[in-house]
């Protein structure tokens, strides 16, 4: 069957504006569309004329070269029988944009879902990463490198998921529409076409090496700067670290997930911290002087007042955990002294405690203190 001419096909003057060319395109799509013809053969012939004669009419490049040399001038420019669609379908939305209620009746009602698939461009997926660091680590701060894979573009089709040479081409099952439909009794059901998932266009010729979704899984090592002060719980986002995006869409992010390791002797509360010390009954009794170990690992001389009791606590300004993003600023550190009977006793330590109690006239029948007191 010889062509017909473009101009004719769309029933256009040759020197039509764009906007002409569109409406009499959409006029066209719209009485010979599959999903509306039901698969009437002569329908769909004339909906995939039209549709090549609107891609290169309203392309002003195609069409200068075709008005030019006619069929030739268009060969291999997306003018030929296996022509490729894609470029079209992003006119989809141009064509019909203003055309709400019967484009949606026409297309079953799903066309935003529909036409956001045809463009297909989307985000890469945020990834998530689980962190374990020591407890001092989270204090101080430092760097970590990790190892994890992600999903980058097919280094063989550069994430266009086809051989080079081919490209896209209308869905042979729905024409393009991403729909098919059965009848069911007086009804007529419109599901996602499986042969295209519902994308409307199939890939001619698959990438060898990603099979055509255009990924490829990449094990990578970063290095990752964790900030003084962090918290178990929090995260770190590292942009554009995540999957690489469909069809050229941006990468997602990558979110490093903090876990602190709990510390043999130090217990946070936000930026203080506590830990527990203990002290002889003398130490108690008779006041002392004792050396702390810090967060820092330095030695701070604490003193102990006379007669101080059990569970007294103590506080060491900035001795605790640095502020997030503002390490100069430190919390305090607080320290819980403990009184420890002495569990083994000599006979002269009995003797003397023995003579302590003598001195002191220990109380036989002592009152309970109040609770309030406590
Ligand atoms: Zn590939
Ligand atoms: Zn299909």
């Amino acid at each position: 069957m010889a062509k017909r001419d473009y101009y004719e096909v769309l029933d256009v003057p040759k020197g039509a504006v764009k906007e002409e060319i569109k409406k009499a395109y959409r006029k066209l799509a719209i009485k010979y569309h599959p999903d509306k013809t039901q698969g009437d053969k002569s329908s769909e012939e004339k909906f995939k004329e039209a549709t090549e004669a609107y891609e290169v009419l309203s392309d002003e490049k195609k069409r200068q070269a075709y008005d030019q040399f006619g069929f030739a001038g268009v060969e291999g420019m997306g003018g030929g029988a296996a022509h490729d669609f894609s470029s079209v379908f992003k006119d989809f939305e141009d064509v019909f944009g203003d055309f709400g209620g019967i484009f949606d009746s026409f297309f079953g009602g799903g066309t935003s879902r529909k036409r956001a698939s045809r463009t297909s461009v989307s985000r890469g997926a945020d990834l998530r990463y689980n962190l374990d660091i020591s407890f001092k680590d989270a204090v101080f701060g430092t760097k970590v490198e990790i190892n994890y894979t992600r999903n980058v573009s097919c280094s063989h089709c550069g994430g266009s998921g086809t051989e080079s040479g081919s490209g896209r081409k209308i869905c042979p099952s729905c024409a393009g529409s991403g729909q098919v439909r059965r009848s069911s009794g007086f009804f007529s059901i419109a599901s996602p076409c499986p042969t295209c998932n519902g994308e409307g266009y199939v890939i001619e010729n698959p990438c060898k090496l990603c099979g055509g979704n255009g990924l490829a899984k990449k094990k990578q090592t970063i290095k990752v700067s964790i900030p003084a002060g962090i918290e178990s719980g929090k995260r770190i986002n590292i942009p554009g670290q995540g999957d690489a995006g469909a069809n050229g869409g941006p990468n997602g992010d990558l979110y490093v997930y903090i876990g602190v390791k709990p510390h043999r002797y130090f217990e946070r509360d936000g930026n203080d911290i506590y830990c527990v010390i203990p002290i002889s009954v003398t130490q108690a009794a008779l006041g002392s002087e004792i050396k702390v170990s810090t967060l820092d690992e330095k030695q701070v001389k604490v003193k102990i007042p006379m007669a101080t009791q059990n569970g007294k606590v103590l506080r060491l300004r900035s001795e605790g955990i640095p502020y997030l993003h503002n390490s100069s600023r430190r919390g305090d550190m607080y320290i819980k002294l403990i009184v420890v009977i002495p569990a083994k006793l000599s006979s002269r330590a009995k003797d003397l405690l023995r003579e302590l109690a003598e001195i002191q006239g220990e109380n036989g029948s002592p009152k309970p203190v109040p609770l309030s007191e406590l």
